[in-house]
């Protein structure tokens, strides 16, 4: 078969690709360690990929069958593989048995429609097609599941992009599978061919880009989650409670809404760490974090200030409605002994709680709520006392 003339004009676009696809091979092995599901998947896509155009080349110097067998085998493999690493990074089934049988297919049929019956229609019918079914699966899967913490616009380029590879390689098998294209022209610089193949050449690498971007979109969340919130409890950490409370109070100052705040302090804990260890006394910790995060209506915040204090900010809560709220809160507490090893421990909780007026600045509102938990500690504790 005659070595087709018109690779060498689009051989800049592809050392473009092989170069992007480089630079994202580098970028997703650093990520690797992150252990981010779907990272390796990923990487090995790239790394099939970053092989697929180098086999193309081979069919200037090797026989037919392997190069059209290794690249197309390749375009497979990299499709396949990067529809798993998607699946694996949203959590879904990667449907790795029916990628593979369809890979394994593709290859059969590419040998013997290299070996048996030289048919290079069938054999763009075969690959594209592959891909194309692959690609609109990948497009399905970044549109339908993406994380809905993460920003939308990686997923939906990531679909778009995975939308229209799909649409390319189909349009690709239908023109020349079904006779519309002269199937000699498979790499003539025509318009639709150096089209296809620009815009394939760009959206492989911008593809792995995206799994990049959200690898990187992931890694960034969890860490502002971990920055924001308390390790062992879950709830907003002391710096995080304060700067949510001031934009809360903010929004009270404009709408003029009522807004409460209670402190609490688990009472005498140091003796339930003394009297059944460490361990135990997070296990109350636990327990009573459990609880009020089970109380908090939409728009309330809860953080852990420290050690065994907790405050809870109520925003469109009167007083009388913060009371009620805190006391079903003090008598769950002190109803339900924390579960720990050693067998149930029982604990009670003080509580301080101050009403906000306009005018209020947070350091004056938190002032307000520990003078009153100082008071319901000195009033034998286990009970509410709201600032007058
Ligand atoms: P009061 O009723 O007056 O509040 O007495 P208290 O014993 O609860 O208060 P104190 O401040 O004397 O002791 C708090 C204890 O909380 C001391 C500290 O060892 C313990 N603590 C702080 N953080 C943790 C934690 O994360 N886990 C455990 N198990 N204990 C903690
Ligand atoms: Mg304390
Ligand atoms: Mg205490």
């Amino acid at each position: 078969m005659a070595v087709p003339g018109s690779i060498p004009i689009l051989l800049p676009v592809f050392m473009v690709t092989e170069l992007l696809c480089a630079c994202n091979t580098v970028q997703l092995w650093s990520l690797k360690k992150a252990g981010v599901a779907g990272t390796r998947s990923w990487l090995l896509a790239n790394i099939a990929m970053l092989g697929y155009l180098p086999a193309l080349g081979l069919r200037m110097v090797l026989p037919l069958v392997f190069s059209v067998v290794l690249s197309n085998g390749l375009g497979l493999v990299a499709a396949s593989t990067f529809y798993i690493g998607c699946a694996r990074f949203l959590g879904r089934p990667t449907h790795a048995r029916p990628l593979a049988m369809l890979v394994v297919a593709g290859i059969g049929g590419l040998l013997g429609f290299t070996l048996l019956l030289d048919s290079m229609q069938m054999r763009v019918v075969i690959s594209s097609g592959g891909i194309s079914i692959v690609f609109a699966a990948t497009a399905w899967l970044l549109y339908r599941h993406r994380e809905p913490t993460h920003r939308a616009a990686v997923y939906w380029l990531g679909a778009a992009c995975s939308a229209v590879t799909s649409l390319l390689h189909l349009s690709r098998s239908i023109y020349y599978g079904g006779g519309y294209g002269d199937i000699n022209d498979l790499f003539a610089t025509t318009v639709p061919n150096v089209f296809s193949m620009s815009m394939t050449a760009a959206l492989v690498p911008g593809l792995s880009m995206l799994a990049v971007a959200m690898v990187q979109e992931h890694l960034l969340s969890e860490a502002t989650w971990r920055a924001e919130h308390d390790g062992m409890t879950g709830l907003n950490t002391r710096q995080c409670f304060e700067t949510r409370s001031m934009q809360l109070l903010q929004q009270a100052e404009a709408s003029a809404f009522p807004l409460c705040l209670v402190l609490m302090d688990l009472d005498h804990f140091k003796q339930i760490n003394d009297r059944h260890g460490h361990q135990a006394g997070d296990q109350v910790l636990l327990a009573f974090s459990a609880l009020l995060q089970q109380g908090l209506r939409p728009g309330d915040v809860a953080g852990r200030m420290g050690g065994e204090e907790f405050a809870l900010l109520l925003p469109q809560a009167t007083v009388p409605q913060a009371l009620e709220l805190a006391e079903d809160l003090r008598l769950h507490a002190r109803g339900m002994p924390a579960a720990s090893l050693g067998g149930s421990i029982p604990y009670s909780v003080s509580m301080g709680l101050a009403a906000w007026q306009p005018g209020i600045a947070f350091p004056e509102l938190y002032r307000n709520a520990d003078q009153a938990l100082y008071a319901a500690k000195q009033a034998g504790r286990n009970t509410i006392v709201a600032h007058a």
